[in-house]
């Protein structure tokens, strides 16, 4: 039936076309056109043929696109550009999860990356981070270990690698993982100031010492901070010495950590406690109290009296009577004048000087707490002593060493804080009110994006 219907179709198509040819030719005429300095002359019928040719030809340039736009092949490209750009989006919004702290959210991005860009090295590292900032160092591990597997991205790996064995405590696994993203990245300042952090923890001093002259020569970090440094690894040499019984190595140490840093308290203790155990006790008595002309300091006067052990009272008396007239007017020379008038049951003198310390705007605790001392031994005055205990016990800490990192306030100076094991971070400062009673808040998650812009360690 079709193809009868098909058949007049055709044969009514060609007897109209017979027909307008015939109409033409039987109405002949000319089109001349003027165009541009052309002229052309033809027949209505050439022209009429022209126009049923560029007719027939858009017709199949159209039915040709279609065609294209219809084919599988083109669905399917489009198909992977859409979702390549949800990938994207996936990603730019699971970076900013990571960045704000929102770990859920983190995560489910992470997944939508990954199902639109199978194994793409951005939704690994971003699947990285989601889990290290939910707390899922296992997935984060294993994330990291593919990144390992593609050229470009085993750098970031490592270093996801290494800030996780860092917060398991596993330092030497940390060493070995830097000194492999060192092989890739020989010029990188993170990855050297990482191999110095990791063996000054391990308490590798020569190593890190080796580390950190390297990074200076190839002006990696700062110089300055680079000198403070290598005056902190060198007295951790010098104790690691001492505590070998090599004392003049230690001395060598601890007089180059004094040249480095002249005004590095633990330096100038560190060389002048040597120096006295050596047998030079006069040339130690006069670094401590040189440093105490510039600037009095309470290790500085115990590191003083501890260079001659086995003392009487009054002699030692005599030589921090020596040490405070360095400074008479300081604080810390009158708090020692007070000591010293209060083991010679001096009690006027102590007196005398404990009111000038009271008077002053800024009281150090110390002076509150002779004060209630002096108040005992002389008249055996509870209340007044108590009446000054009450006031040690409110007034301001006063300067005492203070991690910078953490805010702990350890007794003493070490090259790493003992509470947060970070590297020369204790400086001596008033601590604040606040870290007395509430720890400070946490920092940014390790190996997060906050801290792959972090300032370099060292
Ligand atoms: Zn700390």
């Amino acid at each position: 039936m079709r193809a009868v219907l098909r058949v007049a179709l055709a044969f009514l198509v060609v007897t109209v076309i017979a027909g307008l040819a015939a109409w033409f030719a039987d109405r002949p005429g000319a089109i001349a056109v003027d165009w541009l300095g052309y002229r052309i002359e033809t027949s209505v019928g050439v022209v009429i043929a022209a126009l049923v040719i560029l007719l027939g030809l858009l017709v199949a340039i159209t039915r040709l696109a279609l065609w294209v736009l219809r084919s599988p092949g083109f669905i399917q490209s489009r198909r992977a550009a859409a979702r390549r750009r949800s990938g994207e989006i996936a990603l730019i919004r699971g970076l900013v999860a990571v960045a704000a702290g929102d770990a859920a959210d983190a995560r489910k991005q992470a997944i939508r990356a990954e199902s639109a860009a199978e194994g793409s090295p951005l939704s690994l590292l971003l699947a990285a981070q989601a889990a290290q900032l939910s707390g899922d160092l296992e997935a984060a591990g294993r994330a990291y270990r593919l990144m390992l597997e593609d050229d470009e991205t085993r750098f970031l790996g490592l270093r996801g690698l290494i800030v996780l064995a860092r917060r398991r405590g596993d330092d030497q696994e940390a060493l070995s993982l830097a000194r492999e993203a060192q092989g890739l990245r020989p010029g990188a300042p993170w990855v050297a100031s990482e191999i110095f952090g990791l063996q000054a923890a391990l308490g590798a001093w020569t190593a890190a010492e080796e580390t950190l002259v390297g990074a200076l020569r190839h002006k990696l970090i700062d110089a300055g901070q680079g000198r403070r440094a290598r005056a902190v690894v060198l007295l951790g040499r010098a104790r690691e010495a001492a505590a070998a019984g090599q004392l003049r190595d230690a001395l060598g140490h601890a007089e180059s950590a004094h040249n480095l840093a002249p005004d590095f308290v633990p330096g100038v203790v560190a060389a002048a406690t040597l120096l006295a155990r050596l047998g030079k006790l006069r040339r130690g008595e006069k670094m401590i109290e040189a440093a105490w002309e510039e600037a009095p300091h309470p290790d500085l006067a115990a590191a003083f009296g501890a260079l001659v052990p086995d003392e009487s009272p009054d002699d030692r008396a005599a030589r921090m009577g020596r040490l405070a007239a360095r400074q008479p007017d300081h604080p810390e020379s009158r708090l020692l004048a007070v000591e010293r008038a209060l083991a010679r049951h001096d009690w006027a003198k102590a007196r005398a000087i404990l009111e000038l310390l009271v008077a002053e705007p800024v009281v150090p605790r110390r002076a509150f707490q002779a004060y209630a001392r002096l108040e005992q031994l002389e008249r055996g005055d509870e209340r007044r002593a108590q009446g000054w205990a009450d006031k040690a016990a409110t007034c301001p800490m006063g300067e005492r060493w203070v991690c910078r990192s953490c805010g702990d306030v350890p007794a003493q100076w070490a090259p790493h804080c003992p509470e947060c094991r970070s590297f020369d971070s204790l400086e001596w400062r008033q601590p604040d009110q606040v870290t007395e009673i509430i720890a400070p808040p946490p920092g940014p998650a390790d190996g997060t994006l906050a801290e792959l812009s972090a300032p370099q360690r060292v």
